[in-house]
């Protein structure tokens, strides 16, 4: 075989990487300049990501290596998959970081990696990667290692040891759907990892409250993924998952991937991919739990057989179903309640807290404090405004669903 020149590389490594969905954006639409214009929306080997202190900072995302020893179902370098190949040493990727980094175009690392020889050796490679960037070039950017769940738990730990954010993904919301799409892997080990890296994360965070000098252990926490929509399970199901992995391993972020079909799929996968709105909806899900109150079953309950609606949001599908809770009084209510409002975001609830204290407040206060008050008046009491039969209207989820869209005809 021809020996392939670091752009090639480069090219096959950065594209196998763009299906991790850890730090990247989706939902746009397809645009791409190499016919001609500038920018595009398809491109891949930088992505973005927010580092611990809240800058959105670019990342070289590349593999080590698509080959794999895994066949994976759902994924593009699995063994059976007829792609082309490639793989780098540490000395090339450490060697690309550098300068890159000394030209300013990144400000870090996204390294994964298909599964050669051995997890272990596979393991050995991404941490020593991490290791020559820090200890050998001072290498003080961001640093995110994809981790290999079979690999030596000792090994995993180390990742740690260099990197800012260690992520190890769970792929499939339940394990019945591993079992099937992933045969190699296992959720006992994958969750293992992430109980091992739970407690390294916790230890390093103790000593540095003890120890002025403790070293930095990955500050910026564990994250993982879940493919969505190449098996059965529902959104309730997926958030349910969620909840748990953020419980049980302190999980920074759960991504969710609208699983898309990848050339040369294997037959047990479906043809289409989900809607993208569906992963939106995920997000949103998510975030209701982790800054809204709710828990898994408020979005079971606010799905429909498992499944959240796509036309509105799975706040506002919660309160229409528990209508018997509204309205809310914005001058009297505790902040749980407030947070329940559709239209109402923890920043506005805030304010109405602080506001309140001095003042009482009137419709137009809230209209200041969301995008749409349309949304929030049938939920809320104000000085100067009672939604009175508004609440209990049969037609109020078409009233605050919005337009449906004229689809584009000669859309992509
Ligand atoms: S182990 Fe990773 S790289 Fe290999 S086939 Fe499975 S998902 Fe793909």
């Amino acid at each position: 075989m021809a020996r392939m020149s670091l752009k090639e590389k480069l090219e096959v490594l950065a594209d196998a990487a763009k299906y991790d969905a850890s730090c990247a954006s989706s939902g746009t639409s397809k645009r791409d300049s190499r016919k001609g214009g500038i920018g595009s929306t398809e491109g891949m080997g930088i992505c973005h990501a927010y580092a611990p202190d809240g800058r959105c900072i670019s990342l070289l995302k590349i593999l080590l290596t698509n080959y794999c020893t895994f066949d994976c179902h759902y994924c593009i370098n699995r063994k059976s998959s007829n792609v082309r190949r490639a793989r780098f040493t540490v000395d090339e990727v450490v060697d690309l970081t550098l300068g890159f980094y000394r030209r300013n175009y990144i400000e870090g690392l996204f390294l994964s990696s298909g599964i050669i020889a051995s997890p272990d050796y596979t393991m050995e490679q991404l941490v020593e990667v991490a290791r020559k960037l820090r200890e050998e070039h001072g290498f003080k950017g961001y640093i995110h290692l994809k981790t290999i769940p079979d690999a030596d738990g000792d090994l995993v730990r180390q990742a740690g040891l260099y990197a800012d954010r260690v992520s190890i993904n769970i792929e499939m919301p339940t394990e019945a759907g591993l079992k099937r799409l992933a045969p190699e892997k296992s959720v006992d080990r994958i969750t293992g990892s992430m109980a091992g890296m739970k407690e390294a994360i916790v230890d390093a965070r103790d000593a540095s409250k003890r120890y002025r000098k403790a070293p930095r252990y990955a500050p910026a926490g564990q994250s993982t993924q879940m493919i969505i929509g190449a098996d059965s399970a529902t959104d309730g199901d997926i958030i349910t998952r969620a909840a748990g992995l953020y419980q049980s391993y302190g999980m920074r972020r759960v991504y969710y991937s609208a699983f898309s079909p990848i050339p040369d799929a294997s037959a047990v996968l479906p043809l289409k991919r989900p809607p993208l709105m569906r992963e939106h909806r995920l997000y949103q899900s998510d975030w209701l739990i982790r800054f809204y109150g709710f828990d898994p079953h408020d979005i079971r309950d606010a799905a429909d057989g498992g499944m959240l609606p796509l036309d509105i949001d799975p706040k506002l599908a919660w309160a229409l179903k528990f209508r018997e809770g509204f309205p809310v009084d914005v001058n009297r209510a505790e902040r749980e309640r407030l947070l329940r409002v559709p239209g109402l975001g923890v920043k506005a609830v805030k304010t109405i807290l602080s506001t309140r204290r001095h003042r009482i407040l009137r419709l137009d206060d809230v209209a200041r404090l969301t995008q749409s008050v349309a949304r929030v008046r049938p939920f809320i009491v104000a000085a100067d405004w009672r939604p009175t039969l508004l609440t209990d209207r049969a037609d109020l989820r078409r009233m605050l669903s919005p337009p449906a869209k004229q689809l584009e005809l000669f859309a992509a």
